[in-house]
Protein backbone atom coordinates (compact mmCIF):
# COMPACT_ATOMS: atom_id res chain seq x y z
CA UNK A 1 0.00 0.00 0.00
CA UNK A 2 2.46 2.62 1.59
CA UNK A 3 3.65 4.97 -1.94
CA UNK A 4 0.85 3.35 -4.64
CA UNK A 5 -1.86 5.51 -5.02
CA UNK A 6 -5.16 2.88 -3.94
CA UNK A 7 -6.76 1.30 -6.72
CA UNK A 8 -10.64 2.59 -7.60
CA UNK A 9 -13.70 1.85 -5.07
CA UNK A 10 -12.15 2.66 -2.08
CA UNK A 11 -13.94 5.18 0.57
CA UNK A 12 -12.68 8.55 0.92
CA UNK A 13 -11.35 7.98 4.35
CA UNK A 14 -9.20 5.21 3.27
CA UNK A 15 -8.16 7.71 0.23
CA UNK A 16 -7.34 11.02 2.49
CA UNK A 17 -5.52 8.39 4.70
CA UNK A 18 -3.33 6.44 2.18
CA UNK A 19 -3.01 7.88 -1.20
CA UNK A 20 0.05 9.57 -2.35
CA UNK A 21 2.01 8.68 0.66
CA UNK A 22 6.29 8.86 0.30
CA UNK A 23 7.44 5.69 0.91
CA UNK A 24 9.91 5.87 3.90
CA UNK A 25 13.07 3.93 1.73
CA UNK A 26 15.41 4.56 4.62
CA UNK A 27 13.06 3.82 7.74
CA UNK A 28 10.49 2.01 6.49
CA UNK A 29 8.00 4.45 8.17
CA UNK A 30 4.57 4.55 8.12
CA UNK A 31 4.28 8.27 7.15
CA UNK A 32 5.84 10.42 4.04
CA UNK A 33 9.47 11.83 4.74
CA UNK A 34 9.75 15.26 4.87
CA UNK A 35 12.12 15.14 1.27
CA UNK A 36 13.76 18.82 1.80
CA UNK A 37 16.66 18.50 -0.95
CA UNK A 38 16.61 21.56 -3.55
CA UNK A 39 18.76 19.83 -5.74
CA UNK A 40 18.05 15.90 -6.65
CA UNK A 41 21.24 13.70 -8.32
CA UNK A 42 20.71 13.67 -12.02
CA UNK A 43 21.47 9.80 -12.46
CA UNK A 44 19.97 8.31 -15.55
CA UNK A 45 20.12 9.85 -19.36
CA UNK A 46 16.41 11.84 -19.97
CA UNK A 47 15.72 10.92 -16.46
CA UNK A 48 13.66 12.98 -14.28
CA UNK A 49 15.14 16.29 -13.41
CA UNK A 50 13.25 17.20 -10.26
CA UNK A 51 13.27 20.68 -8.29
CA UNK A 52 11.07 22.38 -6.11
CA UNK A 53 9.65 24.91 -8.69
CA UNK A 54 9.07 22.56 -11.49
CA UNK A 55 6.24 20.91 -8.86
CA UNK A 56 7.82 17.61 -9.20
CA UNK A 57 10.00 17.05 -5.53
CA UNK A 58 8.41 13.43 -3.66
CA UNK A 59 6.21 15.98 -1.46
CA UNK A 60 4.61 18.21 -3.75
CA UNK A 61 3.90 14.80 -6.12
CA UNK A 62 2.20 12.95 -3.05
CA UNK A 63 -0.03 15.63 -2.19
CA UNK A 64 -1.06 16.05 -6.13
CA UNK A 65 -1.32 12.34 -5.61
CA UNK A 66 -3.56 12.58 -2.92
CA UNK A 67 -6.27 15.41 -3.72
CA UNK A 68 -6.59 13.93 -7.53
CA UNK A 69 -7.36 10.29 -6.20
CA UNK A 70 -10.15 12.26 -3.72
CA UNK A 71 -11.36 14.00 -6.87
CA UNK A 72 -11.39 11.61 -9.00
CA UNK A 73 -8.72 13.31 -11.32
CA UNK A 74 -5.98 11.75 -13.02
CA UNK A 75 -3.33 14.18 -11.52
CA UNK A 76 -2.62 17.00 -9.30
CA UNK A 77 0.05 19.94 -8.89
CA UNK A 78 0.63 22.06 -5.58
CA UNK A 79 0.59 25.47 -5.06
CA UNK A 80 2.23 28.09 -2.08
CA UNK A 81 -1.45 29.24 -2.17
CA UNK A 82 -5.21 29.06 -3.60
CA UNK A 83 -4.08 32.02 -5.76
CA UNK A 84 -0.97 30.80 -6.37
CA UNK A 85 -2.96 28.12 -8.03
CA UNK A 86 -5.98 30.00 -9.45
CA UNK A 87 -3.35 33.01 -11.10
CA UNK A 88 -0.87 29.86 -12.96
CA UNK A 89 -3.87 28.24 -14.13
CA UNK A 90 -5.91 31.44 -15.60
CA UNK A 91 -2.57 33.50 -16.63
CA UNK A 92 -1.48 30.14 -18.47
CA UNK A 93 -5.11 29.50 -20.20
CA UNK A 94 -6.15 32.98 -20.88
CA UNK A 95 -4.13 34.91 -23.86
CA UNK A 96 -4.95 38.42 -25.51
CA UNK A 97 -8.17 38.25 -27.48
CA UNK A 98 -9.46 34.89 -25.52
CA UNK A 99 -12.61 35.57 -23.70
CA UNK A 100 -13.70 33.84 -20.05
CA UNK A 101 -17.13 33.81 -18.71
CA UNK A 102 -16.59 34.24 -14.41
CA UNK A 103 -19.79 33.50 -12.13
CA UNK A 104 -20.48 37.09 -10.04
CA UNK A 105 -20.06 35.67 -7.02
CA UNK A 106 -16.66 34.53 -6.67
CA UNK A 107 -13.58 34.82 -4.43
CA UNK A 108 -12.96 38.47 -3.85
CA UNK A 109 -9.43 37.58 -4.40
CA UNK A 110 -10.40 36.00 -7.70
CA UNK A 111 -12.18 38.46 -9.21
CA UNK A 112 -9.53 41.70 -8.18
CA UNK A 113 -6.83 38.97 -9.95
CA UNK A 114 -9.57 38.98 -13.28
CA UNK A 115 -10.97 42.65 -13.40
CA UNK A 116 -7.10 43.84 -12.85
CA UNK A 117 -4.46 41.36 -14.44
CA UNK A 118 -6.47 39.45 -16.49
CA UNK A 119 -8.23 42.62 -18.12
CA UNK A 120 -4.99 44.09 -18.20
CA UNK A 121 -3.24 41.91 -20.48
CA UNK A 122 -6.06 41.81 -22.78
CA UNK A 123 -8.18 38.90 -21.97
CA UNK A 124 -11.97 39.78 -22.49
CA UNK A 125 -14.28 39.14 -19.07
CA UNK A 126 -18.21 38.73 -18.70
CA UNK A 127 -20.06 37.90 -15.00
CA UNK A 128 -23.02 35.61 -14.96
CA UNK A 129 -24.76 34.83 -12.18
CA UNK A 130 -26.68 31.72 -13.63
CA UNK A 131 -26.49 28.76 -16.23
CA UNK A 132 -28.64 31.08 -18.71
CA UNK A 133 -26.19 33.90 -17.86
CA UNK A 134 -23.63 31.83 -18.73
CA UNK A 135 -25.04 30.29 -21.87
CA UNK A 136 -25.68 34.05 -22.58
CA UNK A 137 -22.28 35.11 -22.41
CA UNK A 138 -20.09 32.46 -24.37
CA UNK A 139 -19.22 33.36 -27.77
CA UNK A 140 -16.30 31.87 -30.10
CA UNK A 141 -13.05 33.30 -28.52
CA UNK A 142 -14.63 31.58 -24.87
CA UNK A 143 -11.53 29.88 -23.44
CA UNK A 144 -12.97 29.35 -19.65
CA UNK A 145 -16.62 29.45 -17.99
CA UNK A 146 -15.46 29.59 -14.23
CA UNK A 147 -17.35 29.10 -11.43
CA UNK A 148 -17.75 27.94 -7.12
CA UNK A 149 -20.10 26.28 -5.96
CA UNK A 150 -21.37 26.70 -3.68
CA UNK A 151 -20.43 30.56 -3.74
CA UNK A 152 -18.65 32.57 -0.89
CA UNK A 153 -20.40 34.53 0.79
CA UNK A 154 -23.93 33.85 -0.66
CA UNK A 155 -23.81 30.09 -0.76
CA UNK A 156 -25.45 30.16 -4.26
CA UNK A 157 -25.23 26.89 -6.26
CA UNK A 158 -24.79 26.14 -9.96
CA UNK A 159 -25.66 23.08 -11.67
CA UNK A 160 -22.55 21.35 -12.57
CA UNK A 161 -23.91 18.73 -14.81
CA UNK A 162 -25.80 21.87 -17.00
CA UNK A 163 -21.98 23.85 -16.97
CA UNK A 164 -19.98 20.47 -18.04
CA UNK A 165 -22.32 20.17 -20.77
CA UNK A 166 -21.75 24.10 -22.10
CA UNK A 167 -18.13 23.68 -21.86
CA UNK A 168 -18.40 20.54 -24.20
CA UNK A 169 -20.82 22.61 -26.80
CA UNK A 170 -18.80 25.67 -26.52
CA UNK A 171 -15.30 24.44 -27.00
CA UNK A 172 -14.34 26.08 -23.63
CA UNK A 173 -12.67 24.50 -20.58
CA UNK A 174 -15.13 24.18 -17.45
CA UNK A 175 -13.79 25.54 -14.03
CA UNK A 176 -14.82 24.70 -10.37
CA UNK A 177 -13.29 26.37 -7.09
CA UNK A 178 -14.72 23.11 -5.34
CA UNK A 179 -12.80 25.42 -1.81
CA UNK A 180 -16.54 25.22 -0.13
CA UNK A 181 -17.58 21.89 -1.01
CA UNK A 182 -14.51 19.57 -0.54
CA UNK A 183 -13.91 16.64 -2.34
CA UNK A 184 -15.75 14.57 0.47
CA UNK A 185 -19.23 16.29 -0.81
CA UNK A 186 -18.49 17.23 -4.07
CA UNK A 187 -16.27 15.64 -7.15
CA UNK A 188 -17.22 18.18 -10.39
CA UNK A 189 -15.07 15.57 -12.46
CA UNK A 190 -18.05 13.29 -12.22
CA UNK A 191 -20.15 15.65 -13.53
CA UNK A 192 -17.89 16.16 -16.34
CA UNK A 193 -15.95 19.31 -15.60
CA UNK A 194 -12.49 19.78 -16.47
CA UNK A 195 -10.46 21.24 -13.57
CA UNK A 196 -11.10 21.61 -9.75
CA UNK A 197 -9.11 24.03 -8.07
CA UNK A 198 -8.91 24.11 -4.15
CA UNK A 199 -7.45 26.74 -1.57
CA UNK A 200 -5.88 24.40 0.32
CA UNK A 201 -5.52 26.93 3.04
CA UNK A 202 -9.04 26.18 3.87
CA UNK A 203 -10.71 23.08 4.69
CA UNK A 204 -8.31 20.85 3.16
CA UNK A 205 -5.36 21.53 5.64
CA UNK A 206 -8.36 22.21 7.54
CA UNK A 207 -6.19 23.61 10.72
CA UNK A 208 -5.81 27.50 9.80
CA UNK A 209 -2.03 27.49 9.50
CA UNK A 210 -0.70 27.03 6.36
CA UNK A 211 -1.05 28.27 3.10
CA UNK A 212 -1.70 26.44 -0.24
CA UNK A 213 -3.66 25.10 -3.04
CA UNK A 214 -4.01 22.90 -5.42
CA UNK A 215 -5.31 21.98 -9.07
CA UNK A 216 -6.50 18.79 -10.35
CA UNK A 217 -7.17 17.62 -14.26
CA UNK A 218 -6.47 15.14 -16.79
CA UNK A 219 -2.47 14.99 -17.02
CA UNK A 220 -2.23 16.48 -20.34
CA UNK A 221 -3.35 19.50 -19.04
CA UNK A 222 -1.57 19.98 -16.20
CA UNK A 223 1.29 19.51 -18.36
CA UNK A 224 -0.04 22.26 -20.65
CA UNK A 225 -0.07 24.65 -17.53
CA UNK A 226 3.32 23.34 -16.19
CA UNK A 227 5.83 25.64 -17.94
CA UNK A 228 4.14 28.95 -16.97
CA UNK A 229 3.46 28.05 -13.33
CA UNK A 230 7.30 27.33 -13.60
CA UNK A 231 7.60 30.42 -15.00
CA UNK A 232 5.48 32.09 -11.79
CA UNK A 233 7.35 30.08 -9.49
CA UNK A 234 4.00 29.69 -6.70
CA UNK A 235 5.75 26.45 -5.23
CA UNK A 236 4.59 25.15 -1.37
CA UNK A 237 7.60 24.14 0.18
CA UNK A 238 8.45 20.44 1.77
CA UNK A 239 7.52 21.05 5.29
CA UNK A 240 3.95 23.11 4.63
CA UNK A 241 3.72 19.74 1.77
CA UNK A 242 3.56 17.76 4.91
CA UNK A 243 1.74 19.71 7.15
CA UNK A 244 -0.60 19.39 4.49
CA UNK A 245 -0.87 15.91 4.59
CA UNK A 246 -1.07 15.46 8.10
CA UNK A 247 -3.96 17.58 7.65
CA UNK A 248 -5.69 15.59 4.36
CA UNK A 249 -5.75 13.02 6.35
CA UNK A 250 -8.84 13.50 8.94
CA UNK A 251 -10.45 15.62 5.96
CA UNK A 252 -13.05 13.01 5.54
CA UNK A 253 -14.14 12.70 9.54
CA UNK A 254 -13.49 16.64 9.65
CA UNK A 255 -16.01 17.30 6.50
CA UNK A 256 -18.55 14.75 8.11
CA UNK A 257 -18.75 16.69 11.50
CA UNK A 258 -18.30 20.12 9.90
CA UNK A 259 -21.75 19.45 7.49
CA UNK A 260 -23.49 18.56 10.89
CA UNK A 261 -22.59 21.21 12.96
CA UNK A 262 -23.58 23.89 9.77
CA UNK A 263 -26.67 21.98 9.42
CA UNK A 264 -27.73 22.35 12.97
CA UNK A 265 -26.29 26.17 13.10
CA UNK A 266 -29.06 26.58 10.09
CA UNK A 267 -31.79 25.60 11.25
CA UNK A 268 -30.87 27.19 14.75
CA UNK A 269 -30.62 30.50 13.12
CA UNK A 270 -33.64 29.91 10.48
CA UNK A 271 -35.33 29.53 14.01
CA UNK A 272 -34.25 32.35 15.88
CA UNK A 273 -36.03 35.63 15.89
CA UNK A 274 -33.23 37.82 15.52
CA UNK A 275 -32.58 36.18 12.80
CA UNK A 276 -33.64 37.23 8.83
CA UNK A 277 -32.90 35.41 6.07
CA UNK A 278 -30.57 32.19 6.45
CA UNK A 279 -28.31 31.30 3.34
CA UNK A 280 -27.23 27.40 3.40
CA UNK A 281 -27.83 24.93 0.60
CA UNK A 282 -28.89 22.08 2.38
CA UNK A 283 -32.29 24.04 4.06
CA UNK A 284 -34.97 23.34 1.90
CA UNK A 285 -36.20 26.39 1.51
CA UNK A 286 -32.99 27.71 0.11
CA UNK A 287 -33.53 28.68 -3.69
CA UNK A 288 -30.71 26.39 -4.69
CA UNK A 289 -31.56 22.92 -2.32
CA UNK A 290 -32.41 20.98 -5.75
CA UNK A 291 -29.53 21.68 -7.17
CA UNK A 292 -27.43 21.20 -3.90
CA UNK A 293 -29.22 18.08 -2.96
CA UNK A 294 -28.98 16.55 -6.59
CA UNK A 295 -24.48 17.20 -6.59
CA UNK A 296 -23.71 17.26 -2.76
CA UNK A 297 -23.05 14.38 -0.42
CA UNK A 298 -22.92 17.17 1.95
CA UNK A 299 -23.89 20.82 2.10
CA UNK A 300 -20.42 21.92 3.65
CA UNK A 301 -19.56 23.94 6.77
CA UNK A 302 -20.42 27.43 5.96
CA UNK A 303 -23.31 29.26 6.92
CA UNK A 304 -24.25 33.31 6.25
CA UNK A 305 -26.92 35.04 7.43
CA UNK A 306 -28.96 38.48 8.15
CA UNK A 307 -29.46 39.28 11.68
CA UNK A 308 -32.64 41.76 12.05
CA UNK A 309 -31.64 45.25 12.29
CA UNK A 310 -32.18 45.21 15.94
CA UNK A 311 -28.99 43.28 16.51
CA UNK A 312 -25.35 45.58 16.46
CA UNK A 313 -23.13 43.54 14.16
CA UNK A 314 -20.18 44.74 16.29
CA UNK A 315 -21.42 43.79 19.60
CA UNK A 316 -22.76 40.44 18.25
CA UNK A 317 -19.26 39.71 16.86
CA UNK A 318 -17.58 41.10 20.29
CA UNK A 319 -20.22 39.36 22.41
CA UNK A 320 -19.64 35.90 20.87
CA UNK A 321 -16.39 33.54 22.85
CA UNK A 322 -15.71 30.64 21.61
CA UNK A 323 -16.91 31.68 17.63
CA UNK A 324 -13.61 34.19 16.56
CA UNK A 325 -14.28 37.04 14.26
CA UNK A 326 -11.74 36.69 11.57
CA UNK A 327 -10.71 35.74 8.01
CA UNK A 328 -9.87 32.80 6.22
CA UNK A 329 -12.35 29.62 6.77
CA UNK A 330 -12.60 25.89 6.42
CA UNK A 331 -10.43 25.07 9.85
CA UNK A 332 -11.67 23.43 12.80
CA UNK A 333 -11.95 26.42 15.09
CA UNK A 334 -15.41 28.84 14.23
CA UNK A 335 -15.09 31.84 13.02
CA UNK A 336 -17.04 34.95 11.97
CA UNK A 337 -16.62 37.58 9.19
CA UNK A 338 -18.89 40.45 7.76
CA UNK A 339 -17.77 39.88 4.06
CA UNK A 340 -18.58 43.32 2.91
CA UNK A 341 -16.08 44.64 5.40
CA UNK A 342 -13.70 41.85 5.03
CA UNK A 343 -12.87 39.48 2.03
CA UNK A 344 -15.65 41.59 -0.38
CA UNK A 345 -14.69 45.67 0.61
CA UNK A 346 -13.30 46.40 -2.42
CA UNK A 347 -16.28 45.64 -4.54
CA UNK A 348 -18.15 48.38 -5.31
CA UNK A 349 -21.78 49.05 -3.70
CA UNK A 350 -23.94 48.39 -6.64
CA UNK A 351 -21.83 45.53 -7.75
CA UNK A 352 -22.40 44.28 -4.25
CA UNK A 353 -26.26 44.56 -4.75
CA UNK A 354 -26.11 42.87 -8.09
CA UNK A 355 -24.22 39.97 -6.17
CA UNK A 356 -27.40 39.88 -3.70
CA UNK A 357 -24.69 40.46 -0.92
CA UNK A 358 -26.46 42.45 1.82
CA UNK A 359 -23.68 44.70 4.06
CA UNK A 360 -25.08 43.25 6.89
CA UNK A 361 -24.59 39.49 6.10
CA UNK A 362 -23.10 37.84 8.75
CA UNK A 363 -20.56 34.12 7.14
CA UNK A 364 -19.85 31.71 9.79
CA UNK A 365 -17.20 29.11 9.40
CA UNK A 366 -18.71 26.41 11.33
CA UNK A 367 -15.89 24.41 13.07
CA UNK A 368 -15.70 20.82 14.58
CA UNK A 369 -16.33 22.09 18.53
CA UNK A 370 -19.45 20.55 20.44
CA UNK A 371 -22.61 21.96 18.56
CA UNK A 372 -24.65 22.70 22.04
CA UNK A 373 -21.58 25.07 22.68
CA UNK A 374 -21.54 26.90 19.40
CA UNK A 375 -25.57 26.72 19.57
CA UNK A 376 -25.00 28.89 23.13
CA UNK A 377 -22.65 31.10 21.89
CA UNK A 378 -24.70 32.28 18.84
CA UNK A 379 -27.59 32.27 21.45
CA UNK A 380 -25.77 34.58 24.06
CA UNK A 381 -24.68 36.82 20.94
CA UNK A 382 -27.72 37.31 19.23
CA UNK A 383 -29.78 38.22 22.60
C1 LIG B 1 -9.50 31.57 0.24
C2 LIG B 1 -10.04 31.25 -1.08
C3 LIG B 1 -9.24 31.36 -2.23
C4 LIG B 1 -7.82 31.87 -2.18
O1 LIG B 1 -6.98 31.01 -1.49
P1 LIG B 1 -5.65 31.47 -0.71
O2 LIG B 1 -5.13 30.19 -0.18
O3 LIG B 1 -6.05 32.46 0.32
O4 LIG B 1 -4.74 32.10 -1.72
C5 LIG B 1 -9.80 30.99 -3.43
N1 LIG B 1 -11.07 30.55 -3.52
C6 LIG B 1 -11.87 30.45 -2.44
C7 LIG B 1 -13.27 29.95 -2.61
C8 LIG B 1 -11.39 30.79 -1.18
O5 LIG B 1 -12.20 30.70 -0.12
Amino acid sequence: MNGKAPSKGLGMGTICVHSGTVPDAIGGGTSSPIVTSSSFQLLEEGGKQSYPRYFNTPNQEGIGKKVAALENAEDGMVFGSGMAAISAFLLSTLRKGDHAVFQRGIYGGTRDLVSTVLVENGVEVSWADSIEGFRGAVKKSTKVLYVETPSNPTLRCIDLKLLAELATHSGAMSVVDNTFATPINQNPIAFGIHVVIHSATKYLNGHGDLSAGVVVSQSSFLEAIRDDAICLGGVLNAHDCYQLERGLKTLAIRVQKHNENASAVADFLGRHSAVGRVYYPGLPGDPDYRIAKDQMRGFGGMVSFEPEGSVDLDSFQRRLELIRPAISLGGVDSLVCIPSQTSHRKVPRAEMRRMGLDSRLVRLSVGIEDIDDLLEDLERALT
